[in-house]
């Protein structure tokens, strides 16, 4: 029996398997949780109008983190910044940005969870290091930072933020070099888990990211011979720098008067990019990890057509989860590909609550399905990925309301059993659906015909990469970094660990 599918093919085993669906509490909350990155970074070096460079970075980078958003720029003597709450277009006006001078600048995109959503936390973190300022940005959560905050309590240091990155900054403190690179490879080699994190002086810009390379974190050039470094490629395109390379995992990268040079941490260890990026948070027009997600997302539905064939009128996706993997599907089946809810694009970011009569309205303000074409046919939805399930519930609960005659739902990765330490905001392991379903329970549990997700051979296969690239912990549990006994899951690496500031 496949063990990610509940498909009720005639003679399949898996039929015979149904189990019942409790354990679960029905979430009324009429919001899903929907996954989070929690952050992006930008810097750019050797331009005259560096912070605008930067505002662009982060504009394409806003998929990353809408909570707040940072710049802080260098004119060789000054450091100044500017950060806020918000989206980056209402974080920075004109003005803003004009009184933002220099040639070298580094921006920063947050998500945080409820609590620790506040200006305090926001990033780039601006700190003194030995009597020099410096902005560090980061991208990725450190999974031993209880203890090192600790150790330097016990040692003295005083702490003015919950922000991991000030212990970055405390490490280096500690070093015993003086020079400033060889004090960011010590502080780094004591550092474990996920980072990509920019830092800058007042004349140089540093990449540095984790010897596993679990965040992407990217170098480009402008046609100014100014350097970009930022999350994802989508942001070279847009200010119009072509990719030079990845920062290569466990690489510290020194941008300068000098030009480019690299030094290694020198921790081996195998790759571990996040497998998830190209699932669900990167932007389907960048290259992470050196694979094109938009291609890798259209292979998984390629994929799930050949492992889950089914008999349907058409596949369409709930916009915009699914979009591609649907296409791929569609094309590989020969199944119609429709859009058959329409996504309303004017939803502000609160509404006024409707009646508690008009039940799944947060759904249906957002997507309404078209009730005269989708009215009796037999429909297969891609999904990205099922979290809760109470956002899916909702979407087959408004499709049976058309008449909708059979609901197929395919995912296209497998079942997400395990929570991510690495700098993805999911909920603990007991508030994921699947960590407590089986595969037929979550059908029942959704009102499917049929469900079925990717297999994890089947989702590395789309990524035309070997399966040993990747972490792939939150579907098979392998954490290839193990968080420290006192790793708080709430610690929000990208800075703001929700941990009391002692
Ligand atoms: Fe990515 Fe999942 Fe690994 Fe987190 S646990 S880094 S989301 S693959």
């Amino acid at each position: 029996m496949l063990p990610n599918c509940s498909a009720s093919c005639p003679g399949c085993p898996a039929v015979a398997g149904s189990g019942d669906s409790a354990g679960l509490p029905l979430v009324t909350s009429p919001a899903d949780f929907r996954p989070k990155d929690e952050c992006g970074v930008c810097g750019i070096f050797g331009h005259p109008y560096a912070a605008k460079i930067t505002y662009f970075g982060l504009y394409s980078l806003q998929h990353r983190g809408q909570e707040s958003a940072g710049i802080v720029v260098s004119d060789g003597e000054q450091i100044r910044q500017h950060k806020g709450m918000g989206l980056v277009p209402e974080v920075f006006s004109e003005e803003d940005l004009s009184q933002l001078e220099g040639r070298l600048a580094v921006g920063h995109v947050r998500y945080s969870t409820t609590g620790a959503s506040n200006i305090v936390n926001a990033q780039p973190f601006v700190a003194t290091h030995r009597g020099a300022t410096m902005a560090v940005a980061h991208n990725g959560n450190l999974v031993n930072i209880r203890s090192l905050r600790n150790e330097l309590e016990e040692q003295g240091s005083v702490f003015q933020s919950t922000m991991d990155s000030e212990v970055v900054v405390h490490l280096m403190a500690r070093c015993r070099d003086q020079d400033l690179e060889h004090s960011i490879v010590e502080a780094f080699r004591q550092i474990k888990g996920a980072y990509s994190i920019l830092l800058m002086t007042k004349d140089k810009l540093v990449a540095v990211r984790d010897p596993g390379g679990f965040r992407p974190l990217c170098l480009g050039k402008l046609n100014n011979g100014a350097y970009i470094v930022a999350s994802e490629t989508c942001a070279l395109d847009l200010v119009e720098a072509h990719y030079i390379r990845d920062v290569e995992p466990g690489e510290v990268l020194i941008i300068d008067e000098n030009g480019l040079r690299s030094l290694s941490l020198g921790q081996d260890q195998p790759r571990s990019f996040c497998i998830f990026e190209h699932v669900y948070f990167a932007r389907p027009d960048s290259d992470i990890f050196g694979i094109n997600v938009y291609q890798s997302r259209k292979r998984m539905g390629e994929i799930l057509a050949r492992e889950c064939p089914l008999d349907a009128d058409l596949v369409m996706p709930f916009p915009d989860s699914g979009n591609y993997a649907a296409v791929g599907y569609s094309q590989a089946s020969g199944i119609p590909f429709e859009m058959g809810v329409i996504r309303n694009h004017y939803i502000g970011r609160t509404f006024i609550q409707p009646t508690q009569s008009m039940r799944d309205f947060s759904v249906r303000v957002k997507l309404n399905p078209v009730r005269s074409f989708l009215e009796n046919k037999r429909v297969i939805i891609m999904e990205d990925s099922i979290i809760r399930g109470t956002t899916a519930r909702s979407r087959v609960r408004s499709l049976r309301g058309v008449g909708v005659k059979e609901i197929h739902m395919v995912i296209s990765c497998p079942p997400t059993r395990n929570p991510c330490y690495y700098g993805i905001d999911f909920p603990s392991g007991g508030e994921l659906i699947a960590n407590k379903k089986t595969v037929e329970e979550i059908r029942q549990y959704l009102d499917l015909d049929t469900l079925y997700y990717l297999s994890l051979d089947g989702l590395v296969e789309a990524t035309g990469a070997p399966a040993d690239y990747f972490c792939k912990a939150c579907f098979d549990g392998k954490y290839p970094v193990p968080p420290d006994p006192e790793f708080h899951k709430n610690s929000l690496g990208c800075g703001a660990s929700t941990l009391p500031c002692r």
